[in-house]
């Protein structure tokens, strides 16, 4: 499936409104009946099903009528909307190259404005094992029409938190920019994966400096649990960056000794691989075991030393548990056969974002032009920031002291967006992660220069 990104630039404000009206029906539907869908958006002069076949046509929908006539979103569907909501906030203007594909997800180069270029990383829980969300269901029970948006969502907002509360207590990671939907855009990091890197100057005090990050972080109460060299980002001064934090445990975690243990034998693993470091060797002496790695039982832990950062960017502890449940369901079920793999999620090809730009201005007034309706339309974080199933339609359609509300708790959401993006403004005038990430696509043009038209 190949994707016409100049499709992204020619989407009308009704294109939108549709979009959003069928992720707003997705809370409570798997596949969003038709009637339904043109309820929500209540476009002037009806027409929403000739909008539907529109963004069918670039496969932001996928129709579906085996029990009835509906829709739901497609993750590029869902890609659009982030995008939309990231570009109307000011974040950034315009979308770049792919620089890294993990095994859910995608990121993206993107830039703001005055040039800073950053990272976007769109998650996409559920696309390697699709069927692991199916069979989640029972957790999930009456949000399993949220399977995928929720669990995505909920992965960015866990990245977003944790990599905020992580940077206020000094650990090197990146500077979280903002968030929303399945998207987190942070600061680009100027540097490599250590996967890529075959000679270091001091590999010895880039060892103990990354050992030293998993002991710290146990000591604030967290382990990475995917402490790994494709995690570790390193520039040319040898200077060391974690990345990828949706998978964070805390340190009361009944598996928390497991992770540490993995963690560190990760790290000690690759140094002597790699870098034929060569360590202590065990013997059948606890003690000089100890010595030789650090030993989880003998770290003085602060249990709940982030949850004030943490809560404070939005993420509950019911999310934890959900994501939670799902990581580690998700792990058990690693080696399913994925003959129920959607297809079209699976394939999502954001290949030509590539040199996208967007008018952030147009898309601004635009914005506004829109009133309130579209407000509460596009967004919906603010339903989803708690139990999506307590967002219904019944009252996102009618009752107008929850709109107040709604758009109250989205101006504040703005201003905040705004302040962190401000805040997180970074020059980097290029990039030099031009390598191929995990079998990540690198663009043939890696300037951001085309303009949108029309948003
Ligand atoms: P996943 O969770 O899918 O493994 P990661 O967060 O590890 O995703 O990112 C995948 C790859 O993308 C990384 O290995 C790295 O090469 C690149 N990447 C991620 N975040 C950044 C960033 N902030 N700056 C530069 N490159 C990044
Ligand atoms: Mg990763």
């Amino acid at each position: 499936m190949k994707l016409d990104v100049d499709v992204l630039r020619y989407l009308s404000k009704d294109d939108f409104r549709v979009l959003t009206a069928v992720e707003m029906g997705m809370r409570n539907h798997e596949i969003v009946p038709s009637d339904l869908i043109g309820r929500i958006a209540s476009l002037k002069h009806g027409g929403t099903y000739k909008v539907l076949k529109n963004l069918l046509k670039h496969k932001l929908v996928h129709h579906d009528s085996s029990k009835y006539d509906g829709f739901r979103l497609t993750y590029l569907g869902y890609d659009f909307l982030a995008i939309k909501t990231m570009v109307n906030r000011g974040v950034f203007t315009a979308v770049g190259r792919q620089i890294g594909v993990g095994k859910e997800s995608d990121i993206f180069e993107v830039s703001n404005e005055d040039g800073t270029v950053m990272a976007m990383k769109l998650h996409r829980l559920g696309r390697t094992s699709f069927r692991a969300v199916k069979s989640k269901r029972d957790y999930l029970r009456h949000r399993s029409s949220f399977n995928w948006l929720y669990l995505s969502r909920l992965a960015a907002l866990k990245e977003f938190a944790f990599m905020k509360a992580l940077e206020e207590h000094g650990f090197p990671v990146p500077n979280a920019v903002d968030c929303n939907r399945h998207c987190v855009v942070m600061s680009l990091i100027q540097g490599y994966p250590l996967v890529q890197v075959k000679q270091l100057l001091n590999p010895e005090t880039v060892f103990e400096t990354i050992i030293g990050l998993v002991v710290r972080l146990a000591e604030h109460g967290l382990i990475h649990c995917d402490f790994n060299e494709f995690n570790i980002m390193i520039d040319d001064d040898e200077k060391v960056t974690m990345i990828d934090f949706p998978q964070m445990v805390s340190v009361s975690h009944r598996n928390a000794q497991m992770y540490f243990d993995r963690d560190i034998e990760c790290i000690f693993k690759f140094f002597g691989k790699r870098f034929n470091l060569s360590f202590e060797e065990c013997s059948d002496d606890i003690d000089d075991d100890e010595s030789s790695r650090p030993s989880f039982s003998s770290i003085t832990k602060t249990a709940g030393f982030l949850d004030k950062e943490l809560a404070a960017s939005g993420f509950t502890r019911k999310d934890e548990d959900d994501i939670q449940k799902f990581i580690e369901g998700d792990v058990e079920e690693d080696d399913v056969s994925d003959d129920e793999h959607d297809s079209e999620l699976c394939q999502t090809n954001i290949k030509g974002f590539d040199s996208l730009h967007l008018d952030q201005e147009e898309s601004t007034s635009r914005c506004n032009e829109e009133g309130q309706v579209v407000e509460i339309l596009q967004s919906p974080e603010v339903g989803q920031s708690g139990d999506p199933e307590s967002q219904n339609l019944s009252s996102n359609e009618g009752d107008e002291n929850d709109d107040t509300e709604l758009v109250k708790s989205l101006a504040k959401q703005r201003r905040r967006a705004m302040a962190a993006a401000r805040k997180g403004h970074h020059k980097n005038s290029t990039s030099r992660n031009s390598y191929k990430d995990k079998g990540g696509k690198s663009s043939n043009n890696s300037k951001i220069q085309k303009q949108l038209a029309s948003w």
